[in-house]
């Protein structure tokens, strides 16, 4: 980027005393909410809209900053690009304590917000939900804003139910993908999944009935092996049963953290943020790790597997699946087409990143942002460049 004689370079900005960094893709709009009568404050960060309108969830914790959801919006705005969306990258944040709240006060604060954010909502910021935000609250939002206003509304007001599992679906084809990439059959491949909740059971379904073998899953208890193979009603029954997989037999039991060091071919992290850090490297025997959670790992952790000849697939490419089905929500598409489009797009998404790592020798993670960043600039006004 090259700086003109004389010019100024707002890269920070303090707002209501709190530090903003700004680059050449934005923040374009930051909002900071005050309602003393309800207490509490939020935030909406529009990253980048050369795409389209920003899209991103709505997070309630006490803890949430304006600096978190920034992160967050434009970690939004490359997942958006790289799923091929018509969507700029967004994030909003309800500093409250959901679990203190009664869903009455909850409600009151949603609407709130929501009326905060009259004339912003939804030509520059679409909204979803995200921590302690589901269904109903996205239906108490849209009946300020509007059905446009926001994505995940209940099937009654034409949402998607995240009870579908689209996330977990992409991930399974982002892993039929990447297999082939690798020359990995998928019919026999050994597959160890490390968490049991959405996105987990609905990977092991997918992949259990493309043939492959789960022979380990985990949950916040620990986890299951068989390396004969696990069944998957089975596996979901004992979950239901019991609320643990490790109560699945016949099947050897371990810590959970051991899910990382099992003889499989695939490893698809579903759960934790940093589950493997760098001691862990060489003791992975997985040839490929799908990334279903966000941040499994450190991006400089990626680069020790990528140099072992360990293929990563990132998360914001491998866990679309989400996003794309609140696309096809948005649009006023069905389940029938939500399935179809999650399965184009990250098909189609996952070869041409494994593809331009190959060709420039940059890890997926490399080669996806610099797709991304591609795909932003080339329709950005008011990026510079
Ligand atoms: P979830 O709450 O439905 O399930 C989480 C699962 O992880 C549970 O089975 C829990 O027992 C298990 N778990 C917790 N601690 C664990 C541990 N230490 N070891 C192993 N398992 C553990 O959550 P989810 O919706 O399935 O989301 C999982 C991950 O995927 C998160 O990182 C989330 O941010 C990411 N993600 C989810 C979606 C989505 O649509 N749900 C979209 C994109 C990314």
């Amino acid at each position: 980027m090259q700086k003109e004689k004389g010019e100024i370079n707002f890269l920070s900005a303090t707002i209501g005393g709190i530090m903003i960094q700004y680059d050449e893709f934005g923040p374009e709009i930051v909002v900071n909410v005050y309602n003393p009568k309800l207490n509490f404050h939020g935030f909406l960060v529009v990253d980048n809209t050369a795409l389209g309108p920003g899209k991103g969830g709505i997070r309630m914790t006490p803890s949430v900053t304006i600096d978190e959801v920034a992160k967050l919006a434009r970690a939004m705005t490359w997942k958006n690009a790289i799923a091929d969306l018509p969507f700029g990258g967004a994030k909003s944040g309800i500093a409250a304590d959901s679990k203190k709240l009664t869903q009455k006060k909850k409600d009151e604060i949603v609407r709130a917000f929501a009326e905060a954010l009259r004339g912003i909502v939804p030509e520059q910021y679409i909204a979803g939900p995200d921590m302690y935000m589901a269904e109903h609250e996205m239906a108490v939002f849209a009946k300020v804003l509007g059905n446009k206003s926001c994505t995940g509304k209940p099937k009654e007001m034409n949402g998607i139910p995240h009870e579908l599992g689209s996330t977990g679906f992409g991930v399974s084809i982002a892993t039929k993908i990447a297999a082939e990439h690798k020359g990995i059959k998928i019919k026999g491949a050994k597959i160890a999944i490390e968490g049991f909740g959405n996105v987990g059971t609905f990977v092991a379904k997918h992949l259990s009935e493309a043939g492959a073998k789960i022979v380990c899953v985990s949950d916040s208890k620990g986890c299951i092996c068989n390396e004969k193979g696990l069944d998957y009603n089975k596996l979901m029954d004992v979950k239901e049963k019991t609320g643990s997989v490790i109560n699945y037999k016949p099947g050897k039991v371990l810590p959970n953290k051991d899910i990382v060091y099992t003889d499989v071919d695939i490893l698809i992290p579903a759960a934790i943020p940093n589950l493997i850090v760098a001691n862990d490297v060489s003791r992975i025997k997985a040839k490929l790790i799908v990334e279903a959670s966000n941040i499994p790992m450190e991006p400089f952790v990626e680069e020790m597997l990528h140099k072992k000849g360990v293929l990563v697939v990132p998360d914001f490419v491998a866990n679309g699946g989400g996003v794309i089905s609140s696309y096809v929500e948005y649009i006023g598409g069905n389940e029938k087409e939500m399935f179809k489009t999650v399965e184009k797009k990250i098909t189609r998404n996952t070869k041409i990143v494994l593809e331009h790592s190959d060709a420039e020798k940059l890890t997926p993670r490399g080669a996806a942002l610099e797709i991304a960043k591609r795909r932003v600039l080339e329709k950005c006004k008011t990026c510079r460049i």
